[in-house]
């Protein structure tokens, strides 16, 4: 019989509780202002971001969301590197939008890659869809296609922005505006829409006419990889299409959540 992959092993291991305290309590010093944690303004949450790192990453999956933080970002000239996960698996329709931001905003946009011999190790053990086979299997597949390549792309960085927000699931429900990053050592995590509703975001979308990706127009609520998203239905979750052949399993891939649900700490600076 085969042994346990390794990259396997290394994901229970990552799993393990102690991964929460793991890094030193001098990373903390007094606590970001109220005004920026409360995230009333996600665009002052923007500019304070700007202000504290010098090393500032948008990590964008081209949803809803990362379309409302790059056009803050525009407008409000924050230079800012906009990465995105290229897992492999992405529709069409994904690519067509990072070519739409890039044309609107003229910028460009790091696209990151998984490690081939990761994925040619996953391949092999366990097939082009393992994700369909078992709920272990498709958290190693997200192990390989994102967290480990977005780990990858924030060396080097101090802070990132992300579109997640408290309303998008329970798992979400606790989301900082300003959090230390307990996944990525020395790093902070900064949530601007995180205290946004749906209707704000498409709110701004419109007011802005701000670009975004087409699969929204076609029942889609959420989007990620195209064999493990689907359309959803009139009053399912936001994202009840992701993984949607799974029963009781979280619907998170790893790179906004903690296997113990815990919510990340709030990030102090002197
Ligand atoms: S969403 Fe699906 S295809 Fe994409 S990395 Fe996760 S399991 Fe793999």
């Amino acid at each position: 019989m085969r042994s346990a992959l390794p990259i396997l092993q290394s994901l229970e291991r990552s799993e393990s509780p102690s991964v929460f305290n793991r890094y030193p309590r001098s990373l903390m010093g007094s606590p970001a202002p109220p005004e920026i944690m409360s995230g009333e303004s996600p665009e002052a949450v923007m500019l304070w971001a700007h202000s504290k790192f010098s090393r500032l990453a948008l990590v964008a999956s081209l949803q809803a969301e990362s379309s409302v933080l790059i056009d803050m970002a525009s407008r409000a000239g924050i230079g800012v590197r906009v990465i995105t996960l290229d897992t492999g698996r992405l529709p069409q329709e994904t690519h067509d939008m990072i070519d739409r931001v890039r044309d609107r905003y003229r910028i460009s946009v790091d696209v990151i890659v998984p490690d081939a011999a990761d994925v040619k190790q996953l391949v092999h053990e366990h097939g082009t869809n393992p994700f369909y086979r078992s709920p272990d299997l498709r958290r190693l597949c997200c192990e390989v296609r994102k967290s480990r390549p977005l780990a990858g792309a924030l060396i080097g960085f101090d802070a990132w922005l992300t579109g997640v927000r408290r309303q998008q699931a329970s798992t979400r429900s606790e989301t900082q505006v300003v959090a230390e990053d307990l996944e990525h050592p020395g790093l902070t995590k900064v949530a601007p829409l995180a205290a946004w509703s749906k209707d704000q975001v498409w709110s701004y979308i419109h007011e802005h006419d701000v670009p975004y990706h087409s699969l929204y127009d076609r029942g889609y609520t959420s989007i990620g990889c195209a064999p493990c998203t689907r359309a959803t239905s009139a009053g399912e979750d936001e994202r009840a299409g992701r993984w949607w052949w799974e029963n009781d399993e979280v619907k998170e891939c790893g790179l906004h959540w903690t296997p113990d649900n815990r919510p990340l700490p709030i990030v102090h600076h002197e």
